[in-house]
């Protein structure tokens, strides 16, 4: 719509589009309002829209993903957060701790550490997808409500995997942040139930998946009215053995070309040695990254799963004090824990 272009005009466009048998989805922006076009599967014959009063431009959008991309939507995506955390502003928000939760003791002493060292989102798994059917399968429920404790006592927020529908649901009542793993990129079932629950998701890369493909799981979480998508990149597979994964830090800077969702860097399943993790996370937030996402164990040694890729509680606080750094050298800076204790 044109920058002036009064309400009416607006509803206007919005009751054309569905006399047309469409969606109309408004979007107020900084600059002017854009209104997007929902349920076309082919081309929308748009000469009806385009003279109408206040319409500066119909844009058709070139890209199979539609709500998820930049044409679509210009300004870049704020995921809020409770207690006034948000992803995809100007701060890069900190995402750390085990892989898995294993003990009420392990989790409370890894939240207190990611706290103190400056992180403000606790990670960890209470459903693990693991590539073994024998190996550990997390604690499930009673891990979830370890999270919650560790909520309570550090006042950090949660992020934590939903592996299938039933854990969604108990996810989703629990956690700040829903985690769809690598695995369940494409369990687009799963990928819908999130887009219904009314939570931010936090969407992983799939392990040999395409930027494109990435992108239209997003939009399946989109079109079922959930904005509030963050993707992660985690690392793709390579022909190289040497690494875990191939942590792809250019897909940072070509999916913020390509979409208006924030995106975030998980260095330690990206490289999978706990040594890399440091150099890639510093790299990743000069890539852009609005956010990381690291495995940090009280004891790596151990760990009941990911030991060898999780920092120990000095080293991350050793890589917080150099992700500073870097944040503020293009502008930015490490969003900090509220100073209320709750
Ligand atoms: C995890 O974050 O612990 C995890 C299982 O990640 P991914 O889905 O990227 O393998
Ligand atoms: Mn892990």
């Amino acid at each position: 719509m044109r920058r002036d272009a009064p309400q009416e005009d607006i509803q206007r466009v919005v009751e054309t589009i569905q006399e047309l048998g469409y969606q109309a989805r408004p979007m107020p922006g900084k600059q002017r309002t854009s209104v997007g076009v929902v349920g076309n599967d082919g081309r929308v014959d748009s000469s009806r829209l385009s003279a109408l009063p206040g319409v500066q431009e119909v844009i058709h959008v070139t890209k199979p993903y539609k709500q998820v991309s930049r044409e679509w939507k210009p300004e870049s995506t704020i995921v809020p957060l409770a207690g006034g955390l948000s992803v995809g502003g100007p701060e890069i928000v900190v995402m750390a701790g085990p892989c898995s939760v294993e003990s009420e003791a392990q989790i409370l002493a890894a939240a207190r550490q990611v706290r103190d060292a400056g992180a403000t989102v606790l990670r960890a798994g209470a459903y693990k997808p693991r590539t073994s059917p024998y190996s550990f399968q997390g604690l499930g429920l009673p891990g979830l409500d370890l999270l919650v404790r560790a909520r309570e006592e550090t006042g950090l927020l949660i992020v934590t995997e939903a592996l299938d529908a039933e854990s969604l649901d108990m996810v989703a009542a629990r956690a700040d942040i829903i985690q769809i793993g690598a695995r369940n990129m494409q369990n687009y079932s799963l990928l819908k139930q999130a887009g219904r629950s009314g939570r931010p998701v936090l969407l992983k890369r799939g392990l040999s998946a395409t930027i494109q493909e990435w992108l239209l799981s997003a939009e399946y979480i989109l079109a079922e009215g959930n904005p509030n998508v963050i993707l992660c990149e985690r690392g793709i597979r390579s022909f190289d053995t040497m690494t875990r994964n191939l942590l792809d830090l250019s897909a940072i800077a070509l999916v913020h070309g390509l979409s208006h969702l924030p995106v975030i860097a998980d260095p330690s399943h990206g490289t999978g040695q706990r040594d890399m993790v440091i150099p890639m996370a510093r790299a990743a937030v000069a890539a852009g990254a609005d956010g990381i996402l690291v495995e940090v164990h009280p004891t790596p040694d151990r760990a009941m799963s990911d030991g060898a890729q999780s920092l120990y509680p000095a080293q991350f606080d050793h890589m917080m004090r150099e992700v500073r750094v870097i944040a503020e050298a293009i502008g930015r800076r490490v969003a900090e824990p509220a100073n209320t204790v709750v």
